[in-house]
């Protein structure tokens, strides 16, 4: 099958860790087989694309926290709500279609409803969407934030039981809501959720069983409880208050020491309404707060919470990163968090993230260096899924 080998060549690669010069990657199969720098001749068998000086190749970009069920629209969760499982399928399936024409080739799915994103995964093949790491509906209380999706479990059996419902139906990830959130009538980011002791039950069942654990939490008494149940990913970490926001370094410094993921939500499109009110109204303090956790060394990746709101269509996730650069991260860092980290993070690492020997061959081409300047993200001339290039660009 040596007619199959492909072969990638441009003027710059990032290959998840460091940028390099002239390179070229080749694929074979769906994975890479090797990325060469040295300046060597393709073999003669190989089909070549040069995709010339100027281009980079970048690893596919991960996106940590979307919701594929969800439209984007002024009214994402009555769509999500009331919509039959057809046409909210058909609606994951153009998330999907737009991530991975946007780069995303990996995306972790942290609530969905009905499973569809699981059904989504079966219906199209890999090389036809990104990655897709699922949650299914996330582990809720009873009313709780997002109780609509479906995932109210109360009680030690019922949480046991509703981990081990998501493994068998083939979720990568339990997601939990920790805390409240300001999307749910009667509910408040700074409501907790779940005691200490349901928090380790959930988290130790999910490692048992081979998945890993995110928490959604906003308030630093829940985020202190995350942190000791063993969560492998904090999601937003605001550090939300009655009215604003302020950093605790006692459980910053603890993030930081165990290595735990925080992902943070970031990104709007241009142009996009404002954010809600409950963020609005705090900006600053979040700000504040998102610059020191940048700047502590903390393992910072980005989740867009995509599909949420008019401001998070499923195309936002470059504009994410931009953010994250203007809170202090410099840029060659940010590809590293979007690639490399993320894909840790996500339970992918080795496999997702990186141009390296035996990695899916899921890539983006962009037109001038992103490491200079992140807008390039925006300028994509190529896009590889599982050794496919996609039609169209
Ligand atoms: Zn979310």
């Amino acid at each position: 099958m040596l007619s199959e080998l492909q072969v990638l060549r441009a003027g710059n690669v990032f290959d998840g860790v460091q940028t390099r010069g002239p390179g070229m990657v080749l694929i074979e199969h769906g994975l890479i087989r090797d990325v060469d720098f040295t300046g060597a001749a393709p073999p003669e068998y190989a089909t070549v694309t040069d995709f010339g000086a100027e281009a980079w190749l970048l690893p596919g970009l991960v996106d940590t926290h979307v919701h594929l069920c969800w439209d984007a629209s002024t009214d994402a969760v009555a769509h999500v709500t009331n919509g039959d499982p057809g046409t909210i399928l058909d609606t994951a399936r153009n998330a999907a279609a737009t991530a991975l024409r946007t780069g995303v080739t990996t995306v972790r799915d942290l609530g969905d409803r009905d499973y569809l994103a699981l059904a989504l995964r079966d219906q199209v093949p890999p090389s036809r969407r990104p990655e897709i790491i699922a949650a299914g509906p996330p582990i809720t209380t009873r009313g709780g934030h997002c109780h609509f999706l479906g995932g109210e479990a109360e009680g030690a059996d019922a949480l046991l039981a509703a981990v081990r419902e998501r493994a068998e139906r083939g979720c990568d990830v339990v997601k939990v809501m920790a805390g409240g959130g300001s999307m749910t009538p009667g509910s408040s980011p700074l409501h907790q959720q779940y005691g200490p002791a349901d928090l380790r039950l959930i988290v130790e069942e999910a490692h048992r069983l081979g998945l890993t654990a995110a928490a959604h939490v906003h308030a630093a008494d829940a985020i202190g409880d995350v942190i000791d149940a063993g969560f492998d990913t904090i999601e937003h970490f605001t550090f939300m208050t009655h009215d604003g926001a302020g950093l605790r370094d006692d459980l910053l410094d603890r993030v930081v020491e165990q290595g735990i993921f925080a992902s943070l939500t970031l990104g709007g499109v241009p142009g996009a309404p404002p954010p809600p009110p409950a963020v609005a109204a705090r900006i600053d303090a979040l700000i504040d707060v998102l610059t020191k956790v940048i700047a502590s060394g903390a393992r910072v990746v980005v989740g867009t919470d995509a599909g949420i709101e008019p401001g998070k269509p499923h195309h936002v996730l470059p504009y994410a990163l931009m953010q994250l650069a203007e809170l202090g991260m410099p840029n060659r860092d940010v590809l590293r968090s979007a690639t490399t980290e993320a894909a840790e993070a996500v339970g992918r690492a080795g496999r997702k993230g990186v141009l390296g020997p035996g990695a899916d061959a899921d890539l983006v081409v962009v037109g001038s260096s992103p490491v200079a300047d992140l807008s390039a993200l925006t300028d994509i001339r190529a896009v590889y899924r599982a050794g496919h290039r996609l039609p169209g660009n």
